[in-house]
């Protein structure tokens, strides 16, 4: 992870050869890394002004060469890849309304150009990460959060902070926030930058005006140089606790909790719970073998097991003491709460194979075979069956396991 935040700012349309050069300074004396501007503007109804084109690429260009500033600006056609690369775009915007133009995903993919992909109006997650797989990989795409399309009376698009953290903790692409499409409204893009900063977003994409009232476009959302100074000292600093503290981070990342449990039960004990279970999960099948039924749900959803009545157990790797073989054994957790033992050998085998017998196990010490870990549920049903664990006798019983990585 890049230590600095990644900075892009500037219009949302490049106007004039002025207007651009002009916000280029600005951005460049606060420590902006690439100067954004549309050159061809995509727009919401026929006949509205499309942007200059060409002439706004030379203009860009122009100016970051001279400031030293990266250029990045949105490319609506596969055909226009060659004068982009004619002008040295060095980072290609593909934006919410093309996000899954197949053509042009692929074309920049096979150009091998650096791709900053826009989330779709609507689209999904596996949609937005389909289209970047189309337009490179993690080292040539980054992905830029503008938020959807679901206009409320407070922002112009609107952006779930749980789907951005989960973005930014689930995906290789670096992730680029943009908080001026987001909300539409300059005033909030100060608070919801330092919202997503937090999360651990990798850059922010900021639209600046000099002139925010007579912006051709988007001058509602464009903050002020002035602004834009405030922003990014903020953010920087925002950035630094976020680093300061990414120890904390991990600490709370590496939970010891798997994600998802193998529970096992015998088919007369699913009959109150077969909705249940289909809920959970619609995987399940059953060994004929050993008669038992397996299913694979999400951790957290076994208490409402209990809740209904069950004993829940849980297999697990029982070592009699230190240096001595491990075997495996059976936890259980009765509904009301008391918790018995189940361990793989009877007092008889632990004596016939000159075990120690006097380790002292709270409730009943039952013979359970050993073998494979359906055996091992095989016979703590059968157990349970026998009603040699007197305490059992009655509750229906889940089994579960936990499943690793
Ligand atoms: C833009 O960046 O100015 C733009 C048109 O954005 P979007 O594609 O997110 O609407
Ligand atoms: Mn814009």
């Amino acid at each position: 992870m890049a230590s600095n935040l990644i900075l892009m700012a500037g219009p949302c349309a490049v106007e004039s050869e002025e207007q651009i050069s002009r916000i280029a300074d600005s951005i460049k004396s606060v420590g902006v890394d690439y100067l954004r501007g549309g050159a061809f503007k995509p727009r919401t109804s026929a006949g509205d002004w499309t942007g200059h084109g060409e002439k706004a690429l030379k203009w860009m260009r122009a100016v970051g060469d001279k400031l030293e500033l990266k250029i990045v600006t949105e490319i609506m056609d596969a055909g226009d890849i060659k004068m982009f690369q004619d002008y040295g775009v060095d980072l290609y915007q593909v934006g919410a309304r093309n996000a899954q133009n197949q053509s042009l995903l692929f074309a920049l993919g096979d150009a091998k150009v650096p791709v900053l992909l826009k989330n779709g109006m609507n689209s999904s997650l596996t949609e937005w990460l389909g289209s970047a797989g189309k337009a490179g990989d993690e080292n040539s795409v980054m992905l830029c959060v503008r938020g959807k399309n679901n206009e409320t009376d407070i922002a112009r698009n609107g952006q779930d902070i749980t789907a951005l953290v989960h973005l930014v903790d689930n995906t290789p692409y670096k992730i680029i926030f943009d908080p001026s499409h987001i909300t539409g409204k300059r005033e909030l893009v100060y608070g919801v930058t330092m919202g997503a900063v937090a999360t651990g977003v990798d850059g922010i994409i900021v639209e600046v005006h000099h002139d925010p009232i007579a912006a051709k476009t988007d001058g509602r959302q464009s903050i002020t140089p002035k602004q834009l100074e405030c922003l990014v000292k903020a953010a920087n600093i925002q950035r630094q606790v976020y680093l300061d503290n990414i120890g904390l981070r991990e600490g709370f990342s590496s939970s010891e909790i798997p994600m998802h449990v193998d529970i096992y039960f015998r088919e007369s004990d699913l009959t109150n719970i077969s909705d249940l279970i289909t809920e959970l999960t619609p995987k399940k099948y059953s060994s004929e073998k050993t008669g038992i039924l397996t299913a694979r749900i999400p951790t957290g959803a076994l208490g409402v097991f209990r809740q209904r009545g069950y004993a829940i157990g849980e297999v697990v790797k029982y070592a009699p003491k230190e240096g001595k073989s491990s075997a495996e054994a059976i936890h259980i957790t009765m509904p009301a709460g008391e918790k018995i033992k189940l361990t793989p050998f009877s007092l008889e085998a632990l004596q016939f194979r000159g075990r120690e017998t006097d380790v002292n196990f709270h409730g009943a010490r039952v013979e359970l075979a050993h073998g494979f870990a359906g055996q091992v549920i095989r016979d703590a049903y059968l157990t349970v069956d026998m009603n040699k664990v007197p305490s059992l006798s009655g509750a229906p019983l889940i089994l579960y396991n936990v499943v690793k990585g």
